[in-house]
C-alpha cells in the first residue's frame, strides 16, 4: 500500500519498523548467512536452527541404533498425520483432515482424480491460464487418464472464473496466492461460487500456509494441497501436505492406491481396501528424515499468531514497494503485484522488459537473493518470520545500485543458469 504521505526513506524508521515489531525475536531460531539477505522465502525457506541436531539425532540415534524398530518406538509411522495434525491450524482444517505426504503436485493428483470421482456427470475443470504450470500439467495428465472425458477450461483473467462455473463444471482448481504476482484470491467467494453450480474445490496452498491467515473449514473448501519447504521452511523437497472435507474422506478416493494408504498396511491383504481416514492419501513409505525436518520447523509456529504473520508481510511488501517507487524511479521497473495490501500475499513482482533476469543474477552477485520467473518477472519474497525492515532497506539500496547506470546489463549477469 502506498502510503498517502510519502514514505520516510531513511534507514532509521527501518531500524525503528524492527523494533516494534512483535516477531522480531523469531529471526534467531533460523540460521541465515551474514552476508545474505535472503528474499525468496516464498521459493525456499530458510534453514530453522533446530533442524540440524534434530536430523542428526534422527539419522545416529533413530536410524542407527533403532534400526527398524524405530518405525513403532521412534514414532515415524505416525509422522504424516502428526506433521499433518501440526499444519492444520495454520490452514483451518481439522488434525484429522490434514496429512504430510509426497509432493505438492503428486497431492494434486491425488485429490483432483479423487474430486473428479465425485461429480461423474461433468466434464470441466476450471482453472486459470496464469496458475502454476504444474497444476495444470496434472490437470492435463489427469485428463489423459480418464480417456479425455474431462476438459480443461482456462480463465485467461481471475474475473472471468465466477462465469465459466455451469452445470458442467466438476472442479475448480486454483492456487489462493498467485506464484507470479502474488495476488490473492477471494477463496470463501470463489468456493461458494462453484457450490452454488455444483462444482468442488481444489485450493492450492503453496504461497499462503504460513503467511495467509487461512479458515479451510470455514470456508466449506473440499480439498486443499500445499508446500512444506516454501513458508513452512521443512527444507528442499519437503514433504507437502493435503486436505480433505470430512464429508469427502471415506470410501475410495485416490487412485494412487498403495499400502500406506490400505485400511490395515500390515495385514498384508491381497487386495487394496482403503483406509476411511485421511491416511487414505498416502500411497508409499514417506521420507523419515524429510518429515523430522518438516515437523521440526513447525514448532517455530508455537505461540505465532497467524494476523500478526500476515500483518509483518503486508508491511514488509509495502514497504518494499514504496521503497523501490521512490529509489528506483525512471528505471523501468513496473510493479506488478496489487497495491492493495489486502489482496497480495508475502511477495513482490516487478516486470522489466530486457532486464529482469539479469538484474536479479547482478543483485544476487550483491548479497541480495530474489528470483527471476520467466518471461520477465522479478520476485522478491518476505517470509515475515525472518526478514527485518533493515533487510529491506539495504536490499533496495542495492538494487538502486545495480540499475543506476545499468550496471545489471553485463554478459556475466545475463548467462542463464538451470534454476531461476
Ligand atoms: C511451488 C509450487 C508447487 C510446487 O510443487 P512441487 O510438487 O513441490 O514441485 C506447486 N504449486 C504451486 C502453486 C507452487 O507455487
Amino acid at each position: 500500500m502506498t502510503s498517502a504521505t510519502p514514505p520516510d526513506l531513511s534507514i532509521d524508521h527501518a531500524r525503528a519498523l524492527d523494533a516494534t515489531d512483535p516477531l522480531a525475536s523469531l529471526r534467531e531460531r533460523f540460521i541465515l548467512p551474514a552476508d545474505v539477505i535472503y528474499l525468496d522465502g516464498n521459493s525456499l525457506g530458510a534453514l530453522p536452527r533446530a533442524v540440524p541436531e534434530r536430523i542428526a539425532a534422527t539419522v545416529t540415534g533413530e536410524w542407527g541404533d533403532g534400526l527398524i524398530r524405530s518405525w513403532n518406538d521412534a514414532g515415524w509411522i505416525e509422522a504424516p498425520r502428526r506433521v499433518g495434525a501440526r499444519i492444520a491450524p495454520l490452514i483451518g482444517g481439522g488434525a484429522a483432515n490434514v496429512i504430510a505426504a509426497d509432493s505438492t503436485t503428486v497431492n494434486l493428483f491425488k485429490t483432483l482424480s479423487a474430486a473428479l470421482a465425485l461429480r461423474p456427470q461433468r466434464t470441466k475443470i476450471i482453472t486459470e491460464t496464469r496458475n502454476f504450470p504444474t497444476d495444470n500439467y496434472i490437470a492435463e495428465g489427469v485428463i489423459r487418464q480418464t480417456g479425455g472425458r474431462h476438459r480443461l477450461v482456462h480463465a485467461e483473467q481471475a474475473t472471468a472464473i465466477a462465469d465459466l462455473l455451469d452445470d458442467d463444471a466438476a472442479v475448480l482448481m486454483l492456487t489462493h496466492v498467485n506464484y507470479r504476482d502474488g495476488s490473492v484470491h477471494d477463496m470463501a467467494g470463489l468456493t461458494k461460487a462453484a457450490h452454488d453450480a455444483g462444482a468442488l474445490v481444489i485450493w492450492d496452498l503453496a504461497h499462503s500456509a504460513g503467511v495467509m491467515p487461512l479458515d479451510l473449514a470455514g470456508c466449506d473448501v473440499d480439498f486443499a494441497i500445499g508446500c512444506g519447504y516454501k513458508f513452512l521452511n521443512g527444507g528442499p523437497g519437503a514433504p507437502a501436505f493435503l486436505y480433505v472435507a470430512p464429508r469427502h474422506l471415506g470410501g475410495f478416493g485416490q487412485p494412487l492406491s498403495g499400502w500406506f494408504g490400505h485400511a490395515d498396511p500390515f495385514g498384508f491383504d491381497p487386495h487394496y481396501q482403503p483406509a476411511e481416514d485421511i491416511t487414505q492419501y498416502l500411497c508409499g513409505t514417506p521420507p523419515v528424515i524429510s518429515m523430522v525436518a518438516l515437523e521440526t520447523a513447525l514448532d517455530l509456529w508455537d505461540g505465532v499468531a497467524m494476523r500478526d504473520v500476515n500483518a509483518k508481510a503486508r508491511q514488509l511488501t509495502g514497504y518494499f514497494i514504496d521503497l523501490v517507487e521512490a529509489r528506483c524511479a525512471g528505471s523501468d521497473l513496473t510493479l506488478i503485484s496489487p497495491r492493495d495490501a489486502a489482496r497480495r500475499g508475502a511477495q513482490v513482482s516487478f516486470t522489466h522488459p530486457t532486464g529482469g533476469y539479469a538484474i536479479i543474477s547482478a543483485l544476487i552477485a550483491d548479497g541480495v537473493i530474489g528470483d527471476f520467473r520467466a518471461p520477465d518477472i522479478l520476485r522478491f519474497g518476505f517470509a515475515p518470520l525472518y526478514t527485518r525492515f533493515v533487510d529491506v532497506w539495504h536490499a533496495v539500496d542495492r538494487l538502486a545500485g545495480i540499475l543506476d547506470g545499468r550496471r545489471w546489463d553485463r554478459p556475466e549477469f545475463h548467462a542463464r543458469r538451470k534454476v531461476t
